[in-house]
């Protein structure tokens, strides 16, 4: 393990690893794929990626357990959520074996960079690709590259598992024609207004509505929401149009098999939203960060989960979920990818 970084203390920022995978597709193929100490791209001026932002990514994470392995957390889901991106946005497929080999390999050679046990800090990895060759008639790029880079981190928001604030903005998360559900770029370059808009009035995110009625929620900018009833069911919006979480997904399935609770995924109403007594985002980056507060245009609805704490059923979820990820409760069968005994 890297020596002279302070686990305890990393934000969520980019910290140079030593390796990152890099494989370029050319006349309809991948290539082999390698390990670089590289961290610059050099583009052409006139690249698909640059010029109409044909380009995507996933975000997932490298653990330390309990017992001292390394693992990866449903690298597979990644990899296919990552394979429909592409397809959307006419790039060809990264395939799932390649990917996983990709990911084992990059984790494998920073292997030193994979915060310790108990640092509440993780590897995250960044796979991406973009359009490479010269576009410049409106029309899909031809050569493309794919790469994965590894960072530490630490905790997504500030104070780490402290209730955060939302507010409900006069924005879209991403393009109203819907390309909510793909994991790109230019979602987020919509949203990055809408972000530092946020920011500048005192809130940690957005609470996105749908963009055709704007009474019903939909995410934040990068993580789904989950709500819970006072009878304690986890109810989480169900939309076409927003990024279908792993996360979300593996919390759902925690809250019915492991914490025997009723789990819903439906409409959620804007008008609703008070009736609820905790709230959560969740994602990759967010992991669960509880919210104690949402502000919908001056109204403000206070989660009686309140400003200091994590609701009592998001503790369950929180606990059971990194549990799982860290070796600590038994994983359902496929869950966890161990890279290193
Ligand atoms: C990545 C992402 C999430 C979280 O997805 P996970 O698979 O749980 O990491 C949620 N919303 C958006 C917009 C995202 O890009």
């Amino acid at each position: 393990m890297k020596k002279d970084i302070d686990w305890s203390n990393l934000g969520f920022g980019y910290l140079k690893t030593d390796y990152r995978y890099v494989s370029n597709y050319k006349d309809g193929k991948w290539d082999e794929g390698t390990l670089s100490t590289d961290e610059t791209v050099t583009l052409h001026e006139s690249a698909g990626v640059l010029q109409y932002a044909q380009t995507c990514f996933e975000g997932m994470k490298a653990y330390r357990t309990v017992d001292g392995k390394v693992v990866c957390f449903r690298p597979d889901m990644n990899a296919k959520r990552m394979a429909e991106t592409a397809e959307y946005l006419e790039m060809p497929a990264f395939p799932v074996d390649k990917f996983i080999e990709a990911v084992t390999k990059t984790v494998e050679a920073n292997i030193d960079f994979v915060p310790p046990y108990g640092s509440g800090a993780s590897l995250y990895l960044r796979p991406y690709m973009f359009g490479s060759n010269a576009v410049i008639g409106v029309k899909p790029a031809t050569e493309f590259q794919f790469r994965i880079f590894a960072t530490p981190v630490g905790p997504y928001f500030k104070g780490g598992v402290k209730p955060i604030t939302l507010r409900v903005p006069d924005f879209d998360r991403a393009a109203p024609r819907g390309t909510g559900h793909i994991k790109a770029g230019l979602n987020y370059a919509m949203s990055l207004h809408a972000i530092a808009d946020a920011h500048r009035q005192g809130y940690n995110e957005n609470m996105y509505l749908d963009s055709q009625t704007r009474t019903k929620v939909e995410e934040t900018g990068g993580a789904n929401i989950i709500f819970v009833t006072k009878d304690n069911t986890v109810v989480t919006p169900k939309s076409s149009t927003i990024l279908p979480s792993i996360t979300r997904r593996s919390l759902m399935y925690v809250a019915e098999h492991y914490l025997g609770l009723k789990a819903e995924e439906r409409e959620v109403y804007m008008s609703e939203v008070k009736e609820f007594k905790e709230c959560a985002l969740c994602g990759t980056a967010a992991v669960l960060s509880p919210v104690g507060k949402i502000v919908d245009h001056g109204e403000e609805i206070a989660l009686p989960s309140g400003m200091n704490d994590m609701g009592e059923i998001t503790k369950k979820l929180y606990d059971t979920l990194t549990g799982i990820q860290m070796g600590r409760i038994e994983a359902p069968e496929g869950w966890i990818k161990v890279i290193n005994e």
